[in-house]
């Protein structure tokens, strides 16, 4: 066992505090990571309200995290100490399921999630990246190009990956006109996978002061959500919607905009259910809404290399750790432009 500091919720109503606790030691298939840079997801901020239900205290959220490899087991061979490297929100998988087998680890039953998650190996709690070191099987460490630049790297382990993975599931590409709701950390990488795959591309916001940096993202056209006018032009328009809204709405609005055959992909998950869709809406048209959750390594892998060919990247604002709870206050008020990532240099030992 290893001692290292993070910051943890210890409840759903109170203030991240420093933390310590224990990192497992060193399996020989395990990489030691001193982490770097750490993202601040929504999904961060719904576990720690525990708006999930199953939230596990004391809780180190993050699950974007970039480090520098510290040590290695005696079995890894792909990683080296120096290596720059991430880790998304997942640590380990059975690696023998169906799912294991197609490299769809997010959906095997015995995913094991960077926090909040059950440790076989210590029998403990996960706990993720906002804190300096963590210590992770070989098979879920990404490599990360030094075409990257680290701190913007780091929202692509889970924001870039769950963005990357349904346009390319769903055969996005040129052609195509996407919708893109909502301009947070998952919409911002949306935008711009959406614009290099060729994509017709329109974002959807509830806020106009976005409209200027979405265009320069790769936006073809903005939309205002609140304006039914506006919302009325695009009817029956859309090859493919992915809405990435993190709070409970209308997704009617969105299906009646999708041309026969259409699909909306819900990525977000509030803490209460959409109302009902209308299902006329669907089947007048044979209309689908369909859902995703992150992506696996191997296509993880493939996104990071995209962008690092693409020169896509997220857009950060860098805070220190004494910051994180004003920061969920600013992503509750849709002030993020467009992630928060931690320096973990901040946070003394
Ligand atoms: P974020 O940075 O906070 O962005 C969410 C955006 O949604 C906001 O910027 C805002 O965009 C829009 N929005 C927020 N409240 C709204 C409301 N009441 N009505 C309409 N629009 C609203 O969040 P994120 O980190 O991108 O995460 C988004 C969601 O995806 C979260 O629920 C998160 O848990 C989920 N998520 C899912 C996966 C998965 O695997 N499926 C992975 C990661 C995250 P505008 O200002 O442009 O309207
Ligand atoms: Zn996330």
């Amino acid at each position: 066992m290893q001692s290292t500091i993070g910051y943890a919720a210890h409840n759903p109503s109170a203030p991240l505090a420093p933390f310590h606790f224990t990192r497992r030691s060193l399996l020989t298939t395990d990489i030691q990571i001193e982490i770097l840079y750490c993202g601040v997801c929504h999904s961060d901020i719904h576990q720690v309200y525990n708006e999930w239900g199953d939230s596990k205290f004391p809780m180190v959220p993050g699950h974007e995290i970039v480090g520098r490899v510290s040590k290695v087991g005696e079995d890894v061979h792909n990683f080296k100490a120096g290596d720059y490297v991430g880790v998304g929100c997942l640590v380990d998988s059975c690696m023998t399921c169906p799912d294991c087998q197609d490299k769809l680890e997010q959906f095997c039953n015995n995913a094991v999630f960077t926090y909040n998650s059950h440790d076989k190996h210590s029998n403990t709690i996960t706990y993720g990246g906002y804190s300096k070191q963590i210590v992770v099987n070989q098979n879920f460490v990404l490599h990360i190009s030094n075409k990257l630049n680290l701190a913007a790297a780091a929202p692509l382990l889970c924001a870039g990956i769950t963005t990357y993975s349904p346009l390319k599931h769903w055969k996005v590409g040129k052609g195509d006109k996407v919708g893109i709701v909502g301009l947070g950390g998952l919409g911002h990488m949306a935008i711009q996978f959406a614009h290099a795959l060729g994509a017709h591309t329109v974002l959807f916001t509830t806020s106009p002061n976005k409209a200027e940096d979405a265009k320069r993202l790769g936006a073809d056209d903005v939309v205002i959500s609140t304006n039914p006018q506006e919302m009325s032009k695009q009817a029956s328009s859309f090859d493919f919607i992915l809405d990435t809204v993190s709070a409970t709405h209308n997704l009617d609005s969105y299906t009646a905009l999708l041309k026969r055959d259409g699909t909306l992909c819900l990525l977000g998950l509030p803490n209460f259910p959409h109302p009902s869709p209308a299902i006329g809406n669907l089947i007048f048209r044979r209309r689908r809404i369909v859902g995703l959750l992150i992506g696996g390594l191997k296509e993880t892998q493939e996104m990071l290399d995209f962008c690092a060919a693409n020169a896509i990247t997220s857009e950060v604002e860098v805070i220190p750790i004494q910051q994180i709870n004003n920061a969920f206050e600013r992503m509750l008020k849709k002030e993020v432009k467009y992630r928060f990532v931690i320096d973990l240099q901040s946070l003394k030992t």
